[in-house]
C-alpha cells in the first residue's frame, strides 16, 4: 500500500509503505475512506518538532474495517468505524473516569495518512456508524476523529454553560469546533479571534457572535472592553504558543475556566500570575473516544456540520500539496480521499 511519509521538514513524500497486518488480537486493519492534514502535524512539517528519521504521518481516520483480532467483537468487516487519534481500551479506570486519552494501553496514531491502517486496541478505539454514511457525510464524521472532539473537550474543560461568555483563542481547525461545541453546550456570546476573514466568516456562520481581530494585550484589552472590564466565562485555548496561553488566562474573568487544548510549545505560566488569577486551567489531548456516539448522533442528524472546515480536498497522492497549502495558510484543513 502508500502513504505519507515525512523524511525532513518540509519534505512529506507519498510513497510505499509495509501492509499493516494484525500484530495482537486486539488489533483491527481498516481501509481508509477519508484522512486529513492536521495543524498539529506542521509542528514537524515546520521543523519546530525534530524529525531525526524517516516516518509515516497523519493520525485522524475513518474507514472501513477489513480484518479483525480475535478479540475484537464490537466491530467487523464491512463496517464505516471511526476512532480517536489515541487509542484506548475504553475498560481501564482513566476511561471510565472519561479520560481515554490517558488509557493505560494508549497509543497515539501515526500512521493515518495512508490507504490502510493498523488500529490497535480497536475494541475500546473504534466505533461503527448507525450505517454506511451518505458521501457529503464523511468530512464531519472525519473531524469526529480528532478537530472536533477536540474542540468539544476545549469547551468541556472551560465549563461552557447554557448563558455563559465564551472567548476562543485560535482560528484553526480545532478553534472552529470549539465554536461549535460552545453553541452547542448553549453559550449565549461567543467571541472568536481571528484576523482572517474567511475563518471569521465561518466562525460567524458556526454561531460566533463577536469577533476580536486584536492579539496578545490589545486581544485581552478588548475582551475585556466586551465583557464590562471583567473577562470571559471560559476561554478555549486552541493555538499552543506562549502568547496564546497567556492571552487565554488574561482574558478570563476571575473563577472562570481556560480549557487548552493546542499541544504547548514553549508555554510557561508564571505561578504567582495564576494565582492571583483565580482562573482554573484544564488540557491535555482531548478524550475524543467518549465524545463519539454523542458527536456521531450531532453529525448524523443534521445538527453540527464541523466538516465546513475542510476548504481544500486532495486525492491521497498529493498529500504533500496539503501540507504546504496548510503551512502557507492558503487551506484550514485539507481533507485527503484515498
Ligand atoms: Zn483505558
Amino acid at each position: 500500500m502508500r502513504g505519507a511519509v515525512i523524511h525532513a521538514p518540509g519534505d512529506v513524500r507519498f510513497e510505499e509503505r509495509d501492509d499493516p497486518t494484525i500484530i495482537n488480537p486486539t488489533d483491527a486493519i481498516i481501509r481508509t475512506v477519508a484522512t486529513c492534514v492536521c495543524g498539529s502535524d506542521l509542528w514537524a512539517y515546520r521543523g519546530i518538532e525534530p524529525v531525526t528519521e524517516p516516518h509515516p504521518m497523519g493520525h485522524e481516520y475513518v474507514g472501513v474495517v477489513e480484518e479483525v483480532g480475535r478479540e475484537v467483537t464490537s466491530v467487523k468487516p464491512g463496517e464505516f468505524v471511526i476512532g480517536s487519534f489515541a487509542t484506548s481500551d475504553n475498560t481501564c479506570p482513566n476511561c471510565r473516569n472519561g479520560y481515554q486519552s490517558s488509557c493505560v494501553h494508549r497509543e497515539f496514531m501515526s500512521t493515518c495518512q495512508a490507504e490502510y491502517v493498523r488500529i490497535p486496541q480497536a475494541q475500546g478505539t473504534l466505533v461503527a456508524t448507525p450505517d454506511r454514511p451518505a458521501d457529503e457525510l464523511v468530512p464531519s464524521l472525519l473531524t469526529l476523529s480528532d478537530v472536533m472532539g477536540t474542540g468539544w473537550y476545549a469547551a468541556v474543560a472551560a465549563e461552557v454553560r447554557p448563558g455563559s461568555t465564551v472567548a476562543v483563542v485560535g482560528d484553526g481547525a480545532v478553534g472552529l469546533c470549539g465554536v461549535i461545541a460552545a453553541k452547542e453546550l448553549g453559550a449565549e456570546r461567543i467571541i472568536a479571534m481571528s484576523r482572517h476573514e474567511p475563518r471569521q466568516r465561518l466562525a460567524r456562520e458556526f454561531g460566533a457572535t463577536d469577533i476580536v481581530t486584536e492579539r496578545g494585550d490589545e486581544g485581552v484589552a478588548r475582551i475585556k472592553d466586551l465583557t464590562d472590564g471583567i473577562g470571559a466565562d471560559s476561554v478555549l485555548e486552541c493555538v499552543g504558543t506562549a502568547e496564546s496561553m497567556l492571552q487565554a488566562l488574561r482574558s478570563t474573568r476571575p473563577g472562570g475556566n481556560v480549557g487548552f487544548v493546542g499541544v504547548p510549545h514553549d508555554v510557561e505560566i508564571p505561578g504567582e500570575e495564576l494565582f492571583f488569577s483565580h482562573v482554573g486551567l484544564r488540557g491535555g489531548p482531548a478524550p475524543v473516544r467518549g465524545y463519539l456516539p454523542d458527536l456521531i448522533d450531532r453529525v448524523w442528524g443534521g445538527r453540527i456540520d464541523p466538516g465546513k472546515v475542510f476548504d481544500l480536498t486532495l486525492p491521497l497522492e498529493q498529500v504533500a500539496k496539503g501540507y504546504k497549502a496548510m503551512d502557507e495558510r492558503r487551506a484550514i484543513k485539507t481533507l485527503l480521499l484515498p
